[in-house]
């Protein structure tokens, strides 16, 4: 078998029209979809995520307000920084780039967003609402997996999906997600005795490590759906997945590319969610 392919690049373009549509709407009516972004000091991934979420946000006419920091900032400074952001009405999302300096609790800095414009969805509010079944935002990555599944018209009712990683950003929210849509799902982590045993057993297998080659052929279920969250560097310094592409690829009926697969799903749902702050404010 070889299974067919998620294609994240197409669906993300799909669902950034689908923002620049909403948008336009929006701003029909004056209100101008705005994201906050604060970078807090010079950690070089941050800077290219940061460059990334402002570039996608002005593609499809969101306005993001990228605010940088010092890594010396006091916490109490940037603390009331957010709750600024927070009582400003033309702020619709607040987004705290992770990870922040060692002198500051980063807990303590989400808690202190807005649960409305809370569109990275890391507050104990947003995954406490996640949990039972109340409106909220949902972390961007497991959301566009979710959207992934949905774009191939998976029906997951009665279905065993298998999680593996439990983060509380990807892991555990995509468990809940899943468990939404009548899956039966199983987390693993690292440790769990014997993984492959599980894996073989799933419907849906979703990898969310961080370990190279960590899925392989042998512990996947023919037909199964697979979808890789892990961004990893390989031997030759290429970025790839947690999943054995070339061999999972000849046993499983749906499998997500890296690149091209979660990881332009993750950013265009920060896109929706900020445009769903600004309709939920809008009213
Ligand atoms: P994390 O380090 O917080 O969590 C990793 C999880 O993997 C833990 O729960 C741990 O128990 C589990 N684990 C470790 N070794 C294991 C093993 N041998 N078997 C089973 N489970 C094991 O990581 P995270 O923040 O959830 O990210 C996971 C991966 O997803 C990373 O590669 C990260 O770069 C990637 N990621 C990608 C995107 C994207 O947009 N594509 C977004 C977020 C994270």
């Amino acid at each position: 078998m070889t299974a067919q392919l998620i294609d994240g690049n197409a669906l993300a373009r799909q669902i950034r029209a689908d923002v620049s549509g909403r948008t336009a709407a929006l701003k029909a009516r004056g209100i101008q979809p705005t994201l906050a972004i604060v970078l807090v000091g010079d950690d070089p991934a941050s800077q290219v995520y940061v460059k990334h979420k402002v570039n996608d946000s002005s593609e499809t006419g969101l306005v993001a307000n990228l605010e940088r920091y010092p890594a010396d900032m006091a916490e109490a400074d940037l603390l009331a920084r957010i709750h600024a952001l927070n009582d400003d009405p033309a702020v619709h999302g607040i987004l705290v780039q992770l990870p922040l300096p060692k002198h500051m609790d980063s807990h303590q800095v989400i808690e202190a967003i807005s649960p409305a414009k809370d569109v990275d969805g890391f507050h104990v509010a947003s995954a406490g609402a996640l949990m039972v079944g109340q409106p909220g935002f949902w972390p961007c990555t497991p959301h566009g997996c979710m959207k992934m599944l949905e774009s191939i018209g998976y029906d997951l009712r009665g279905k065993h999906a298998v999680v593996i990683g439990r983060s509380n950003i990807v892991g555990k929210p995509m468990a809940m997600m899943l468990l939404a849509q009548n899956a039966t799902v199983t987390i693993c982590h690292s440790a769990t005795a014997d993984l492959g045993a599980m894996t073989r057993q799933a419907d849906v297998v979703v990898a969310a490590v961080g370990k190279v080659n960590l899925l392989t052929a042998d512990m996947v279920k023919p037909g199964a759906v697979v979808i890789d969250v892990g961004m990893n560097r390989n031997a030759e310094g290429k970025l790839c997945g947690d999943v054995d592409f070339a061999g999972v690829k000849e046993v499983a009926g749906w499998i997500t590319p890296v690149p091209g697969g979660v990881g332009p799903m993750t950013r265009a749902m920060l896109l929706a969610n900020t445009l769903e702050a600004a309709e939920r404010a809008a009213g």
